[in-house]
């Protein structure tokens, strides 16, 4: 789908195993930028480099033609594309410094994070050519840049990435839609991350992992949407919690979860931790 004149937007189907026998159907979007080069955001599940290529064929491109390949966050559903394409084209990889460690040991990852089919998703670990930080400019030639934003709280060292010609932002998973399951690491963290967007004026478009590209007011509008969520997550927290001292930390999760209006969901480790992030501000009414 495009986007913008030189942006598109590739929405990749996968499925996450959350129980021996239950898998969720998923979707990740990933980003091509077409200038002189091509310019990948993310790079979808392990096997989305065969959706990528066939894309770019079909735009009237030559797939050598992928320079770079920057990376919003280490997650295996943003990652798992790029060996093989690293591999076909020789492009160079960027992350931010703190999300290198899981990009280039997928093992470290999987054991400080497990998901049910990991290895099923990611393709592999792979080497960071280039190691980015709040502030930094990234050169696509042809006068047109990046802009980087660490937004970290979701998972650390992600970033979000400001396409200066078209005012385009693209922010991974920093950005929650309401009513999606909570998955991050860090809730005070998220939200500060979330403010600073909202601090970059005149944005005309932000692309978002999880969610449809938004438009105009629809920008600003979804990240005070995404706000309010967490807002919405907290106070369901301090219901579940209030007049009990020691909750199992499952036991929260399902509380909060159904008080939220989700239907039963496996508790799967990482929305079991996102629930739990929330327990060191229970003297706090409001986040936002
Ligand atoms: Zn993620």
């Amino acid at each position: 789908m495009q986007v913008t004149e030189d942006i598109h937007a590739l929405k990749i189907p996968f499925k996450l195993r959350v129980g021996p026998d239950k898998t969720v159907d998923r979707f990740v979007f990933a980003y091509l930028i077409f200038g002189d080069q091509i310019c990948l955001i993310d790079s979808g599940v392990a096997g989305s480099e065969a959706i990528i290529i066939d894309y770019i064929k079909q735009a009237g491109r030559d797939p050598q033609e992928i320079a770079r390949i920057v990376f919003t966050h280490s997650h295996a559903d943003h990652i798992g594309g790029s060996p093989a394409l690293k591999k076909q084209t020789g492009c160079n990889l960027a992350a931010h410094v703190d999300a290198r460690p899981w990009i280039e040991n997928v093992d470290q990852q999987y054991a400080e994070r497990p998901i049910g089919n990991f290895y099923d998703l990611v393709g592999g670990s792979v080497e960071i050519d280039s190691g980015l930080k709040d502030g930094d400019q990234v050169d696509l030639g042809d006068g047109k840049t990046f802009e980087i934003f660490h937004t970290p709280g979701h998972s650390k060292g992600a970033i979000s990435l400001l396409y200066n010609k078209d005012r385009a932002l693209f922010t991974g998973d920093a950005v929650p839609k309401p009513g999606t399951v909570p998955i991050y690491e860090d809730v005070a963290t998220s939200i500060e991350s979330i403010k600073k967007l909202k601090q970059i004026n005149g944005l005309k478009v932000l692309m978002a992992s999880w969610d449809d590209p938004q438009f105009g007011a629809g920008v600003y509008a979804s990240m005070d949407a995404g706000l309010q969520w967490f807002q919405q997550i907290h106070e369901a927290v301090l219901a579940e919690t209030a007049g009990s001292d020691a909750l199992d930390p499952k036991d929260l999760c399902a509380r909060v979860l159904k008080r939220l209006g989700f239907p039963e969901i496996p508790l799967v480790p990482i929305v079991v931790t996102s629930i739990g992030a929330h327990l060191k501000l229970l003297d706090k009414q409001q986040l936002i």
